[in-house]
């Protein structure tokens, strides 16, 4: 079924005449290109490129691309479903003109997230956008609920001159270290400014963990809004590093045995422009609801992970005690547990509040990611589903039968084990909808083939410069 919120062939009243004036005013201040772009199942940003003079035609009739992509993998190989996969048909993408920015560090271009539609103007079952957008408008609907959520980005900065397929670090000096900074402080400078002058705003930027890494947390938007913004970002950054003579990699994994590039999650409950996270009855200020959502995610995490974890490289990442939250537990400030409850500084929660979620990568669809946490935690917060105990410290310490007393359970360790739990998953599938859970599961397992017999730096190579 169709909503306002959807696009139409024809266009959305109002709208065309908007794409027309916002065209002219971008070819006068010289972009000569719109980026559209949208993730795929296998977490590839695709895009088509449209001259502003055809925005207004854009956002009227939608720019054609094949539906195939629903079921490509990242190198470029295409798996088939019930419904996606074949060569037919045609798709066309609907530029969200609320979303179009013009790009700093991409001089004569503008970019915009796109909604995908079938020629006949249905929704496109496969469309990952649509999916987040209707998940939220439930949300509020049923519940009442809205949310804020942000993508946190890691990535690492190898110098573009390296031999081809691999990674040298663009800078030495240690983790979160001053060396770092200071080595890439032109890079990171430009990036700030190219944020700034494209409105995102960035709370924070620094070196990480790994060689060459780094790592930018932005602030909370709706999910929709949130997930355009991390698709935007990574953009960004790597328009801004082409600039210096870098590379940059999102890989959940760079290089094996060591600590990978997350994409963390923060999300938060609202009703009412009303924190749930703070302020209530529960847990570190949780409301019972706030509480009931973390159970529903919690609950879920093993199913989850096929989404928020999606390629083979994932699971390189996904080791205890590298702070990406591998085992299924929450604890406040917790940065081994999987569900990190931040209560924000004494006078402070009512705005910054939230949960995150630490096994997800930028390897995974961020649409999907946010819609299926959303969905699993609208679950438990409509069954009242109960918080189990706080877990403190790195769960990675408990043997087997202390953890299962305490119902800590390690995530799945590779991408088939996810796609198993995930298979068994009906609220994720319902959620998602028959086309998209079944272009889950056949992306993931062909995925999952496509790196069968590599060793783990072999892994690495394969996806190390794929998102
Ligand atoms: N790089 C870590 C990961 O793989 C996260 C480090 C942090 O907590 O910021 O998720
Ligand atoms: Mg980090």
């Amino acid at each position: 079924m169709t909503t306002l919120a959807d696009p139409v062939p024809g266009g959305r009243p109002g709208e065309p005449r908007r794409a027309a004036a916002l065209g002219a005013d971008l070819a006068e201040r010289g972009v000569r290109g719109i980026v559209l772009a949208y993730v795929d199942t296998a977490g590839i940003t695709r895009v088509k490129t449209v001259p502003p003079a055809r925005l207004e035609a854009a956002v009227t009739w939608g720019v054609g691309m094949s539906p195939v992509f629903d079921t490509f993998l990242a190198d470029d190989s295409v798996v088939t479903t019930d419904v996606l996969g074949s060569p037919d048909g045609d798709l066309r993408l609907y530029p969200d003109l609320d979303r179009l920015t013009v790009l700093a560090a991409q001089p004569g271009w503008a970019w915009a997230p796109v909604d995908r539609v079938g020629q006949d103007g249905a929704p496109h079952p496969g469309c990952s956008r649509t999916f987040l957008r209707r998940t939220v408008a439930r949300a509020a609907e049923r519940y009442g609920l809205s949310f804020r959520a942000a993508v946190e980005i890691e990535w690492a900065v190898g110098l573009d001159s390296a031999p081809p397929g691999e990674f040298v670090p663009a800078a030495p000096g240690p983790a979160y270290g001053a060396v770092r900074q200071v080595a890439l402080s032109d890079f990171a400078a430009d990036l700030l400014a190219a944020l700034d002058a494209q409105g995102v705003d960035v709370d924070q930027v620094h070196p990480e963990y790994a060689a060459g890494q780094f790592e930018v947390s932005v602030g909370a938007l709706d999910p929709v809004a949130a997930a355009d913004r991390s698709v935007l970002v990574r953009q960004t950054i790597r328009a801004v590093a082409a600039r210096h003579g870098l590379r940059v990699s999102f890989a959940p994994a760079v290089l094996a045995g060591s600590v990978g590039n997350g994409g963390h999650l923060h999300l938060s409950c609202r009703r009412g422009g009303r924190n749930l996270h703070a302020g209530g009855e529960g847990r570190y200020g949780m409301t019972a609801e706030a509480e009931s959502f973390l159970a529903g995610v919690l609950a879920r995490l093993p199913a989850l992970t096929a989404v928020t974890a999606p390629s083979p490289a994932s699971y390189l990442r996904l080791r205890p005690s590298r702070w990406a939250g591998v085992f299924t537990s929450w604890g406040r400030e917790t940065r081994e547990a999987a569900l990190r409850v931040v209560t924000g500084t004494a006078g402070h929660e009512e705005q910054s509040a939230n949960l995150e979620v630490k096994p997800v990568d930028l390897a995974a669809n961020p649409y999907l990611a946010l819609g299926c946490v959303v969905a699993a935690g609208l679950d438990g917060l409509a069954a009242g589903r109960p918080l189990p105990g706080e877990i403190t410290g790195n769960p990675a310490r408990y043997g087997p039968d202390d953890a299962a007393a305490l119902g800590v359970r390690r995530l799945p360790e590779s991408l088939p084990e996810a796609v198993a739990e995930f298979r068994a998953d009906r609220v994720l599938r319902d959620a998602l909808g028959p086309v998209l859970a079944d272009a889950v599961t056949a992306v993931r397992q062909g995925e999952a083939a496509a790196a069968e017999g590599l060793d783990d730096a072999g892994v690495a190579a394969a996806y190390r410069w794929a998102y």
